[in-house]
C-alpha cells in the first residue's frame, strides 16, 4: 500500500516537476522583460539574444573558432553586464525585497476625493504656468525618495499643493510624494530616466517623472512650467497633454485598477 502511494506520488512529481520549473522560469523571464521594457537594458537584451543564437548555430555547425570566441565572450560579458547594469540590478533587487502592500490603501470614495484634489491643484498650476511633479505611491515603497526631500505628513488639500509648487516657496524645486491621502514629503529628488532615445524636448522634470515610474510602480503627475501641459507617467511611459477629464479618468484607471487587482 505504502509503496504504491510512493510510486503514485513519484509519477505525479515527475510530470509536475517540469511544469513547475517551466512556470517559474517563465515568470522570472516575464518579470525581467517587464522590468527592462523601454529602458536601455531592453536594447541590450536584443543584442544578447542575437549572441545566444549565434553561439548555438556555431556549435551546431561545428564552427570551432567562432564557438571558441563566443564562449570567451560570454565569460567576459557576465562581468560586463554586472558593471553596465549595476544601477538597474540594484533597483531590481531593492524592489524584490520590498514588502508589497495593497495599492494606495484607499477606499474607492477616497480615491475619487484624491483625484478631485489633484485635478483642482494641478490644473490651477497649469493655468498659471507653474511647474510641478507629484508621485503617488502604490505597492512599491518610495521611502528612499521621501528621505531625499522634506518631510511634511499633511492631509492633502489643493491649497497645500499649490503653495508648495508656487515659487519662491523653499519647497517648489523637486517632487511631492503622496501615500494614501497624505502628502508625505516635498522637494524630493527622483531618479532621471536612463533611456537615451528620449526626446530632447523633455527636460529634467519630465525625465524625473519617467525615471521614478521606470523604477517603481508609482503613478507620476507632471505639470510643465513651459507649456502648462499636464502629463501622467506610469511604468516608464509618459502621456502628455491630458485634458481635465482625461486626467481624472487615467488616474482613476491606475488607482482603482490597482485596488481591484490587489483584492483579487
Ligand atoms: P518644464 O516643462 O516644466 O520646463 P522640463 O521637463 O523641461 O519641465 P526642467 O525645465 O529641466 O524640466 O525642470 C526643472 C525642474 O524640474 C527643477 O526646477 C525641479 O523642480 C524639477 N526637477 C529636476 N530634476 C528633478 C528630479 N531629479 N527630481 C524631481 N524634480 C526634479
Ligand atoms: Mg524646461
Amino acid at each position: 500500500m505504502w509503496n504504491s502511494i510512493v510510486e503514485f506520488v513519484n509519477i505525479y512529481w515527475s510530470v509536475l516537476k517540469p511544469v513547475i520549473e517551466i512556470t517559474i522560469l517563465w515568470f522570472v523571464f516575464f518579470r525581467i522583460m517587464i522590468f527592462f521594457e523601454g529602458t536601455r537594458a531592453g536594447q541590450v537584451w536584443k543584442g544578447i539574444f542575437i549572441l545566444v543564437i549565434a553561439f548555438f548555430l556555431a556549435q551546431k555547425l561545428g564552427l570551432n573558432t567562432l564557438d571558441w570566441i563566443l564562449t570567451k565572450l560570454f565569460a567576459i560579458s557576465v562581468i560586463a553586464i554586472i558593471v553596465i547594469f549595476q544601477p538597474e540590478l540594484r533597483f531590481g533587487l531593492a524592489r524584490l525585497g520590498q514588502p508589497h502592500l495593497f495599492g494606495t490603501g484607499l477606499k474607492e470614495e477616497e480615491v475619487d476625493d484624491l483625484i478631485r484634489q489633484l485635478s483642482s491643484s494641478l490644473f490651477y498650476l497649469s493655468q498659471r504656468r507653474i511647474g510641478g511633479i507629484v508621485a503617488i505611491e502604490r505597492e512599491d515603497r518610495l521611502k528612499g525618495y521621501i528621505n531625499s526631500g522634506i518631510l511634511i505628513q499633511a492631509r492633502i488639500t489643493p491649497e497645500l499643493i499649490e503653495t508648495i509648487f508656487t515659487p519662491p516657496s523653499p519647497l517648489h524645486d523637486g517632487g511631492v510624494i503622496i501615500q494614501g491621502n497624505t502628502l508625505v514629503a516635498a522637494s524630493c529628488l527622483f531618479p532621471l530616466a536612463q533611456n537615451p532615445y528620449l526626446s530632447h524636448a523633455l527636460g529634467t522634470r519630465h525625465r524625473a517623472a519617467l525615471g521614478i515610474s521606470e523604477e517603481t510602480d508609482a503613478v507620476v503627475l507632471v505639470v510643465s512650467e513651459e507649456t502648462g501641459l499636464v502629463s501622467l507617467a506610469v511604468g516608464g511611459r509618459l502621456t502628455q497633454g491630458l485634458t481635465r477629464e482625461e486626467f481624472s479618468q487615467a488616474l482613476r484607471d491606475q488607482l482603482v485598477q490597482t485596488k481591484k487587482h490587489a483584492v483579487s
